[in-house]
């Protein structure tokens, strides 16, 4: 029995811990992606509305209380964020189900559980931000401080709203710092909902603003002089202009951009899981994932026996209504991500690929579905392998010596993430240290946790997120000698 859609109150901004209309009055529509039908609308902020949100942010910084609150107050705090997001746990998982067409059961079991690990998480190591004593050959007592960086603008993508606002929220807040967050525009929904409750748990006002929009108000978010930091999360092309904004003012960024991961799979390989984890890295999220697996190199010996068993297995997945619970690919997020889809897999076809399974639209309640797609035959240099497609569409190549599987997983202008599958434990290491990414997992995919930090190279952008590396980002080490003579 399908789980029931939510309703939807009219979304506003959340500025100085209180709910309002823009000032301009902008409201923006908010579409189901598996009707294609409004469902709600959000406010549209513009500068005015930013202003006040950075305005509110600063005092909260300068003024206190959360700034100077001590590390193991704000760890209560971020506590009890995780467990109001476990206790409205369906809530939030139907909300985000609806605003982004993932999959109500996935999202319920991964989305938000990872939303309240990754407060947890903070919560604990919140109360281990403490800097160092040095030896030094004068007499003096030197020690270094990690003290906040202090108003942070978080801007973020449509494809995982609530774990990527989360990863950038909680250690912001563990550090001592006050946000504001502009979330993807089409997307924003769960943003909404977790201001309330980072406020019912204890987050005093200004500490966390929330304002809703485009690219305009992300902008302005980006060249505000009151903003001390900047962290991004979205596409190569707007996290150029977000790391030169940000380099122009000499303001701390990091930017969090597109993938296009490389899964290599070895001749000695357990086939049965790799074909699992082959057909869960492309198709997870509608293919809509920076860390998905989109191109499959395959030794030479396999390649004809694995892509037989990826055309068996994949017309399999059930894909449909993301709030039918044995859904396991929904629609793609929005129009503009299908019509990019249809685009380079009919560029893939022009370029002399085979699209042996898929190759196109699923009509199904007017939503935006696309089949999931494998395509063979295609040269290294085609687009729809050099590119970030961001669907749910595989393309297969074959390699014959470690070598030429290293160099074609290191081909593109991406290093997001990476994998493979051997059951050669010096050929996993080998190659992992070899692969160009800022994850690498071998035999599976997806192992995430907010533990383990990830982030990219070369075109995937700079910086990490999760792990005690995300506290880095949010803190500003100051070293402090006392003379002793
Ligand atoms: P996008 O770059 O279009 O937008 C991201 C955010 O930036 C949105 O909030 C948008 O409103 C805002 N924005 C747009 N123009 C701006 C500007 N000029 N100044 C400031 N902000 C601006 O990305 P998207 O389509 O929402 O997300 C998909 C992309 O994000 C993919 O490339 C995907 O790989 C990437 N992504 C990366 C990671 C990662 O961890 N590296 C995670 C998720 C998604």
């Amino acid at each position: 029995m399908s789980v029931q859609r939510p309703h939807i109150e009219p979304g506003r901004l959340f500025i100085a811990g209180e709910w309002r209309e823009a000032e301009a009055g902008g409201r923006r529509e908010v579409v189901d992606p598996s009707t294609g039908k409004v469902v709600a609308t959000v406010a549209e902020a513009d500068q005015a509305d930013l202003d006040a949100a950075v305005a509110a942010a600063r005092e909260a910084f300068d003024e206190g209380p959360w700034s100077r609150t001590p590390a193991r107050e704000r760890s209560r705090v971020l506590h009890r964020v995780g467990e109001l997001v476990r206790e409205r746990a369906d809530e939030i998982a139907a909300v985000e189900s609806l605003d982004v067409g993932k999959p109500v059961t996935l999202c319920r079991a991964v989305d938000v559980e990872t939303a309240a690990e990754t407060y947890e998480y903070y919560s604990a190591l919140a109360q281990s931000l403490d800097g160092v004593t040095r030896q030094i050959p004068i007499p003096a007592h030197a020690y270094t401080r990690r003290d906040p960086v202090g108003v942070c603008g978080l801007i973020t993508p449509f494809n995982f709203p609530l774990i990527l606002s989360s990863s950038k929220l909680a250690p912001a807040l563990a550090a001592g710092n006050t946000v504001v967050h502009k979330p993807a525009e089409d997307t924003s929904l769960s943003a909404l909902l977790m201001a309330d409750i980072l406020t019912d748990a204890g987050v005093p006002a200004g500490v966390v603003n929330v304002v809703t929009g485009g690219a305009a108000v992300g902008g302005a978010l980006l060249r505000h002089h009151s903003v001390d930091k900047i962290a991004f999360t979205g596409s190569t092309r707007i996290g150029r202009v977000v790391a030169g904004t940000a380099g122009q003012q000499l303001k701390p960024v990091t930017v969090e951009l597109g993938g296009n991961a490389p899964h290599i799979l070895f001749e000695d390989a357990d086939m049965e899981k790799a074909v699992g984890a082959v057909i869960k890295g492309f198709v997870y999220n509608t293919g809509q994932f920076c860390m998905g697996a989109p191109r499959l190199l395959v030794h030479s010996s396999l390649h004809d026996t694995v892509v037989g068993i990826l055309t068996q297995a994949v017309p399999g997945v059930p894909v449909g209504d993301p709030f039918d619970p044995a859904t396991v690919v929904g629609p793609m997020a929005g129009e503009r991500h299908l019509e990019n889809v249809e685009r380079y897999v009919e560029l893939a076809r022009k370029d002399g690929g085979q699209v042996v399974v898929g190759g196109e639209r699923l009509e199904l309640g007017g939503g935006y579905y696309y089949r999931p797609t494998v395509i063979t035959g295609l040269d290294n240099d085609a687009r729809t392998v050099q590119e970030e497609v961001f669907g749910p569409v595989l393309t297969v190549q074959s390699f014959d010596t470690e070598d030429e599987a290293v160099a074609l997983a290191n081909s593109t202008a991406y290093g997001l993430a990476a994998g493979l599958h051997t059951a050669d434990l010096a050929r996993a290491h080998r190659v992992a240290a070899r692969l160009e990414a800022g994850i690498v997992w071998v035999n599976d995919w997806a192992m995430l946790d907010p533990s383990m930090p990830f982030g990219g190279v070369k075109q995937s952008g700079y910086g990490r997120e999760s792990g005690p590396e995300a506290l880095q980002e949010y803190t500003k080490t100051k070293s402090v000698v006392i003379s002793l003579a």
